[in-house]
């Protein structure tokens, strides 16, 4: 019989779940908040097709929903391990453990935070340009950070916003020649170096300025948004196996999101595929949850 596990309920669990739910597998799906992930937290997305815009929580409960009613079990737990056993894997809870021929993993990643965000993320604190920079068109915003994201992330809002203020605490950009020179071939982009953010300043519950400390003193710049880009990482640490990874530690997959261990699978940005995003993922989890489930049934 088609049997898998699912870990982590955000898009691409979720989608996942749908593909091998209509295909005739059991599924049981370990998500430890609700469902959704972060989809279900972004105010509007823009960029889904067949939406002009949409609310990230709709997107996401109805996405649940349409699992919900193919048949899709969920535990509400966090795994806190997954290991190797004669017939497939056990997925370990602080609940107990659970057997299963073949696990997609979708666990997605945890951005590194600076630690003042407070309540701002989605009013004014974004970790993804590509996605919120559209919010901010024509207003200040800043960057932190000063690696290739932080690069690419400014190089984007520079097309959108009015400024862009890229603040690191480094003494110079360290991105490809290249694509430093694109970012500054822009005359609206100001970096602000060797400077940290010590502090987000609201106004009516919306980002109105940073605080910058640099050379021993505080000063406050207004911007509209804060893009945080000092890097994410994926979320694998539960893992207790020998599985092929990336040189960042996001774990490889071929074209079907098959890993390097036979019947593990994982579909999002807990992958190491290029564009991570809502529907790259739910495409991932399309191919993750197929050929698990089709895996799961060859397994004695
Ligand atoms: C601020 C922001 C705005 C964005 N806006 C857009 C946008 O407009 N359009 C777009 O296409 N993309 C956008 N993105 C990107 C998009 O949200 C992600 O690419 C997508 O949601 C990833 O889905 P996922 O299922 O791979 O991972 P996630 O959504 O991160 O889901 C992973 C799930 O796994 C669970 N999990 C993790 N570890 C465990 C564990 N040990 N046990 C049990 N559960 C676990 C987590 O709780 C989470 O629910 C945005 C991202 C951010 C941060």
């Amino acid at each position: 019989m088609k049997k898998i596990a699912i870990i982590g309920g955000g898009v691409a669990g979720l989608s996942a779940a749908i593909y091998a739910l209509r295909s005739g597998a059991e599924v049981t799906l370990f998500e430890q908040f609700g469902l959704g992930g972060l989809a279900a937290t972004i105010d509007k997305i823009e960029n889904y097709p067949s939406y002009s815009a949409v609310e990230g929580w709709k997107l996401a409960s109805d996405m649940s929903a349409q699992a919900k009613a193919l048949g899709l079990k969920t535990v509400r737990q966090k795994v806190l391990s997954l290991v190797k056993s004669d017939g497939g894997f056990d997925v370990v809870t602080a609940n107990g453990q659970y057997a299963f021929p073949a696990v997609v993993v979708a666990t997605g990643t945890s951005h590194n935070k600076l630690g003042i965000e407070g309540d701002y993320v989605g009013h004014g604190v974004s970790y993804c340009a590509t996605c919120d920079g559209a919010f901010f068109r024509g207003r200040p915003v800043a960057v932190v950070g000063g690696g290739k994201t932080a690069v690419s992330e400014a190089t984007y809002l520079a097309d959108i916003c009015s400024d862009v203020y890229v603040v690191t605490s480094r003494s110079e950009l360290d991105a490809e020649q290249k694509a430093t020179e694109n970012l500054f071939a822009h005359g609206n982009v100001h970096p602000l170096y060797n400077t940290s953010v010590s502090g987000i300043v609201g106004q009516d519950g919306e980002v109105a300025a940073i605080e910058l400390f640099a050379d021993g003193k505080v000063d406050r710049l207004n911007v509209s948004a804060v893009f945080i880009a000092t890097g994410a990482v994926p979320v694998t640490d539960f893992i207790r196996l020998d599985v092929e990874k990336s040189s960042r530690g996001y774990i490889v997959v071929d074209g079907r999101c098959e890993t390097s261990v036979k019947g593990l699978f994982a579909a999002g940005d807990v992958t190491d595929g290029s564009l991570k995003q809502i529907v790259t993922a739910c495409a991932d989890g399309a191919k993750a949850g197929s050929f698990a489930a089709a895996y799961s049934a060859t397994v004695k």
